[in-house]
């Protein structure tokens, strides 16, 4: 048993397992425009690994198989780079799904991009927004000079559309992350915070704030010293929040890998290709009753979903 799985049992969580599914997490490919020390799949404009449309095809059959999957969450990489980003999204939400897309917001400047706003709004596509911090010297620190005004910019034209306004259904939430190794530990302040300054200083509204710990593979473990690991790894877990497991995304959903494979509890794990129990079970097995009663694969890893105040986005993933 390993250390997570203990301090479930010491809450009487044990075993970790699965309830009815509502989510399907789509990753659509590793292309980004940017390069973020913090990316735990490796995302970069150098990526060629994307999911090919063959698996998206059957991803949407499921889709339409499964009335009670209501909710699509759609990531990257930077999945609007996708070349069938658009052909997916549309095909979920027509089937009356709600599409989740987390942003980096820094592509509405690049060719074939400048529309997007507007086919997202028709699509009634939910956004969660990456931005580090409400201001720009921290988030330019984070994520490169320059990445505060675009999506800053992104931001004022999405409330020109109803994104994020009282009396429409468009949402727009914002995604936080500390820099490095940091764990939140008050969501709630740090939410009047964000809503006080971008409405002050950018007239700037917004639906909910995020937060999100930062799972330490990828280019993160890379950057980080094997002491500064350990260190973080005895952090998280110090912080365990047992309110946090309710809701945890494996919980409600699952994740497939580019080729369908393989599916996985949640994207850490696609990445590190550590399946769900019943490796054999493919996209072309697909078994709405088992995967909804699954046991959860967990690692000390996991101590990143559940420190501090976790990861509150319920039913989805963001990898920005
Ligand atoms: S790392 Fe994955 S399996 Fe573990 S708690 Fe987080 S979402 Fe669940
Ligand atoms: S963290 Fe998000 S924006 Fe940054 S490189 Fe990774 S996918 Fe792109």
């Amino acid at each position: 048993m390993n250390s997570f799985d203990r301090k479930l049992k010491e809450y009487g969580y044990y075993p970790l397992k699965a309830r009815e599914m509502t989510a399907l997490i789509v990753i659509m490919g590793h292309k980004c425009n940017m390069r973020c020390t913090h990316c735990y799949v490796d995302a970069s404009p150098d990526s060629t690994e994307e999911m090919p449309l063959s698996t998206l095809e059957k991803l949407l059959d499921i889709l339409s198989r499964h009335r009670a999957i209501t909710t699509v969450d759609v990531s990257g990489g930077a999945p609007e780079l996708h070349p069938h980003f658009r052909y997916f999204v549309k095909s979920a939400a027509d089937m009356g799904r709600e599409v989740l897309l987390p942003s980096n917001l820094t592509l509405y400047d690049e060719p074939g991009m400048e529309d997007l706003p507007e086919f997202l709004a028709e699509n009634r596509v939910t956004i969660i927004a990456s931005l580090p911090h409400y201001t720009e010297e921290v988030t330019d620190r984070q994520r490169g000079k320059g990445t505060y005004k675009k999506v800053i910019a992104a931001l004022k034209r999405l409330n020109s559309l109803g994104y994020g306004r009282e009396g429409t259904s468009l949402e727009l939430n914002i995604a936080f992350n500390p820099a490095g190794t940091g764990i939140l530990s008050d969501g709630a302040s740090l939410d009047r915070a964000y809503r006080d300054n971008l409405k002050e200083m950018h007239g700037i509204t917004f639906n909910r704030l995020f937060t999100l710990n930062n799972m330490p593979i990828g280019r993160m473990r890379k950057s980080m010293s094997d002491e500064e690991f350990d260190r973080y790894m005895k952090e998280l877990e110090a912080r365990f929040n047992p309110d946090t497991v309710d809701t945890l995304m494996c919980r409600t959903s699952v994740s497939y890998g580019f080729d369908g494979r393989k599916a996985y509890d949640c994207d850490f794990w696609r990445v590190l290709d550590m399946p769900i129990k019943d490796s054999g079970a493919g996209i072309d097995d697909f078994d709405y009753e088992a995967l909804s009663s699954r046991e959860i694969v967990t690692h000390p890893l996991c101590f990143m979903c559940t420190a501090g105040a976790g990861c509150t986005c319920t039913d989805l993933l963001v990898n920005d």
